[in-house]
Formats: structure tokens, C-alpha cells, sequence
């Protein structure tokens, strides 16, 4: 492809683009693809001969396109919405053409001051403090990862990597079970194994850690000849939002000198508000925290910033220097390669920059108020209606509510199937989840297209689909 066509065809692909977004709330959410329909229309060689953009892109729009769940969708409230807000897309058509690695500094000093400088941006509109800077990671199970990797080093004064694990005593971490799977994947990767995963009971509306029992939990380990290397707290779990006092948690930890890092993917973006930081008072005190601008903020994915208080220690567990990979000359600069697992590194940071200085902080801030407001009326409307119950109260914009029509003999059955029903629909997109051995299902707002007609009106959409699963009087 010459560069007069590549010009023709970036042009055509971004114009696409905006048509398609245009075109979003006439599509059905989750796409209408049975399993292997789309497999069954790609080839199933490589081409030998080169082909005609014309074709190619013919059959993306054909073959490709009905096989897409929309995740740009304002009608989509599953899981948590990985929004790419369009300032965030043209920030990476511009990453996209100059496809740079930005592993070290001089691989690109751009990005890599920019992305010091925006990480401070994002500290500030979080109101966290100074102590802290960090990096951004691919996702935020990397950086639990990372700090999962932090704790081990830490824990076994930096021999971990040199020495393996086999052998040594048993290192202990403990957490909830609200916590994301990202926590059990990276205790399985930092070679901790799942057996030495504590899991620590939770009391309260929010389903926090109890602080008494944490400690206990600790106590019992030393006792055992354990070695306790460190605490993940969540803020706003995937399930039902659960959210720890990560001030008692700190506090335990203060005592027993652990690690504490922070779970706060989703539901972090919301700090940019002052009135909801009380979900995470004693955050300060933590070693580390990992929010997605991938999701509420609207940094289109992947995007996820991992806060440090102490940047050294990352960088001691996992710094490679091999002399290819040394820049000589060139004092106090940053390689952010240094604080990740991968080597290589994409110019995540621009896009963060075009974001916020489009919409600013208070229009992100008038986002996520909405949406907060906008998901406790619609709790409140499910609550009203016959036949239907919330079963967990909205944290943040994140609820759950279960259909019990009077004569259904096995509700969590009856739930799968509306929500099966809701999604074939079409015009809303929601997921179920596990509350204390029963489905419900989720609805969680957080789609930088929804408005309160999209929000309100999945009850019109919900009600519909459960009507005719009632079963006849
Ligand atoms: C989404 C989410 C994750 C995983 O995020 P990735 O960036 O996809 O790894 C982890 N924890 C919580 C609470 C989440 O909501």
C-alpha cells in the first residue's frame, strides 16, 4: 500500500468510524452471532496474491461488523463499559500512524514525559497525594500483578526472582471474596498459589473486609510460621460493587508492616468527584492503587494507571539492564519499561491528554454524577414494581435486582432466561452475577452515550421481556 492509498483508506476507515457511532443505538446491543457463524465465512487459507483494499474492507463491513457487541452502545450496562470517548479515539489514530514503542525514554521522550506528567494530572483530579506517581499499565489485572509481584520481592528482601519460591515458607495475601479474578490470576502467576489466597469474611452494606478478622487472620499465620506479605483491599468490586475500609485495612497493615494495594478498576474514576471519595477514605495510606480510564473516564482501552508510593520498589522487582537495553548519557530519566512485566510499550499516555483537556475534569465529573443519579432512580423504579426485588442498593451507578414472580420454582433459572431474553432483545445489554448463592442480575450505567432516557427506559425493555416468563395464574 502506497501512501497516497494509505492516505485514502485513514480517511475512509475514520469516516467510517463516525458513521458507525452514529449508527449505534439502531443496532442491537450484543450481537445476534451464533458460535462459529462468523469463522465459517473467513477463509480458511492464507491468501497467496495480494487483494484489493476495496474487497477487504467490503467484507469487514459484511462479515465482521454483525459479529461486534457494541461496547460504545448507550443501551450497554453489562460488566463495566470499556468507553473510548471520541477525543481518546483521534488521540489514537495519531498513536496508531506513528506506532512508536515506548519502553524507554529515548524510544520516545514524548510519551514518556508526557505520561509522567499525566499520571500527575490524574493523582491530582483523584486527590490523592503527592507521594504517590506511577505508570500506565495495559490493564489493571497487570498491575495487580505487578503489585502482587511488589509484595513477594519485598517480602523475601529481593530474592525472590534470583532464588524461586521452592522451598520457602509459605507467603500469605489476603483479601475478600468480592474481589476481581485479576487478584486470584496474579497470585497464581507470582507462583503464591491459590492455598495461600486468604480470604477474609466481610460485614456491612458495602461487603468490606472485617478489619478484626483480618488482623486475626494475620495473627494466626505468624503463628502458624506463615510470612504474611500483603493485603488487597477493592473499591467497587465487578460483582455488586464491594468496597473495603481501606482505612482499617491500612491500619492492620500499619501494624504488621504489609503491603496494601488497591482494587479500584471501575469505580476509581469516580474519585475525580470529592463527594464520593469517602468510598475510599485512608487510600493515602495505601502502597499502591490501579484505576481504569478505560472504563468510567473514557481513555479509549487499553488504558489502566497504577499508582506507587514507592516507585523503587516496583522497579527492583521487576528491572531487566541488559546493555542493549541501557541508555548511557542520559541521567534521571524514567524507563517505563522498568515499572511493567512487558518490555514493549504502547503510547498510552496521549490519549489521556486529548481526553482530559477536551472535556475537562467537570465535564467527566457531570458524566459520572449523572450516571450515579440516573442508576439509583432506576433502582428505585424496579423496586416499585410487583414482582421484582433489588438485591443489592446502588453503589455508585452498580445495582442488582432479581425477577420473583409468585409460582416459579427455581428463580435463578427464571433470572438467566430474562436476562437471555433482555439480551436478545437487543436494545439494552445487562449480565447476571452470584449474590450469596443466588443469580441476580447486574445493571451497572456507565456508557459515556447513555443518557437518562436509555437508563430509565431499560425498565420499559426489562418489563417487557419478563412479562410473558410469568407463568399463567
Ligand atoms: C474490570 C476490573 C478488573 C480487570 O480489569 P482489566 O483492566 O481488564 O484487567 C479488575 N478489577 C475490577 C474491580 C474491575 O472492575
Amino acid at each position: 500500500m502506497d501512501n497516497e492509498e494509505f492516505r485514502h483508506w485513514a480517511v475512509r476507515s475514520a469516516e467510517w468510524g463516525a458513521d458507525y457511532r452514529e449508527s449505534l443505538k439502531d443496532r442491537p446491543v450484543r450481537s445476534r452471532t451464533a458460535p462459529g457463524a462468523i469463522a465459517a465465512l473467513i477463509a480458511n487459507e492464507p491468501p497467496e496474491q495480494p487483494e484489493p483494499m476495496e474487497a477487504i474492507f467490503a467484507d469487514f463491513e459484511k462479515k465482521i461488523v454483525p459479529g461486534m457487541t457494541h461496547w460504545q452502545h448507550p443501551g450497554f450496562f453489562a460488566y463495566f463499559p470499556a468507553n473510548a470517548a471520541p477525543a481518546s479515539i483521534v488521540a489514537e489514530h495519531l498513536v496508531n500512524a506513528m506506532a512508536a514503542q515506548c519502553m524507554l525514554w529515548q524510544t520516545s521522550p514524548a510519551a514518556t514525559e508526557l505520561e509522567t506528567r499525566m499520571l500527575d494530572w490524574l493523582r491530582q483530579a483523584l486527590g490523592l497525594p503527592q507521594a504517590f506517581s506511577g505508570v500506565i499499565q495495559d490493564s489493571a489485572s497487570s498491575a495487580t500483578l505487578a503489585a502482587v509481584l511488589t509484595m513477594r520481592e519485598r517480602t523475601l528482601d529481593w530474592q525472590g526472582n534470583r532464588s524461586g519460591l521452592s522451598g520457602g515458607p509459605a507467603l500469605r495475601i489476603y483479601t475478600s471474596r468480592e474481589v476481581h479474578t485479576s487478584i486470584d490470576r496474579a497470585i497464581w502467576i507470582a507462583g503464591i498459589g491459590e492455598d495461600n489466597l486468604v480470604r477474609i469474611p466481610v460485614t456491612g452494606a458495602l461487603r468490606g473486609m472485617d478489619a478484626e478478622a483480618l488482623d486475626a487472620a494475620i495473627r494466626a499465620d505468624l503463628e502458624a510460621g506463615h510470612v504474611p506479605a500483603g493485603i488487597i483491599a477493592s473499591v467497587g468490586g465487578t460483582s455488586v460493587g464491594g468496597t473495603d475500609d481501606v482505612a482499617a485495612v491500612c491500619a492492620v497493615a500499619r501494624r504488621h508492616g504489609l503491603y496494601v494495594h488497591v482494587d479500584a478498576a471501575w469505580a476509581g474514576s469516580a474519585m475525580i468527584c470529592p463527594e464520593f471519595r469517602h468510598l475510599w477514605a485512608g487510600v493515602e495510606e495505601a502502597d499502591s492503587v490501579v484505576f481504569n480510564p478505560h472504563k468510567w473516564l473514557g481513555a479509549q482501552f487499553d488504558c489502566s494507571v497504577h499508582f506507587v508510593r514507592r516507585p523503587e520498589d516496583l522497579v527492583r522487582t521487576l528491572a531487566i539492564r541488559p546493555e542493549f537495553l541501557k541508555t548511557h548519557g542520559r541521567d534521571g530519566i524514567v524507563n517505563y519499561s522498568e515499572w511493567s512485566v512487558p518490555l514493549g510499550r504502547r503510547f498510552r499516555a496521549l490519549k489521556i491528554w486529548f481526553l482530559l483537556r477536551a472535556h475537562g475534569l467537570e465535564g467527566l465529573r457531570a458524566m459520572i454524577r449523572d450516571h450515579v443519579a440516573w442508576s439509583r432512580e432506576l433502582a428505585a423504579a424496579i423496586g416499585e414494581e410487583p414482582d421484582f426485588e433489588i438485591v443489592t442498593s446502588p453503589m455508585l451507578s452498580l445495582f442488582t435486582f432479581r425477577h420473583v414472580p409468585r409460582g416459579v420454582s427455581d428463580l435463578d433459572a427464571h433470572n438467566i432466561a430474562l436476562v437471555n431474553a433482555i439480551n436478545d432483545d437487543g436494545r439494552i445489554f445487562l449480565t447476571q452475577t452470584n449474590v450469596d448463592g443466588r443469580i441476580a442480575i447486574r445493571f451497572q450505567a456507565g456508557s459515556f452515550e447513555t443518557t437518562r432516557a436509555h437508563v430509565l427506559g431499560a425498565l420499559d425493555v426489562i418489563r417487557e421481556c419478563a412479562g410473558p416468563m410469568k407463568p399463567a395464574d
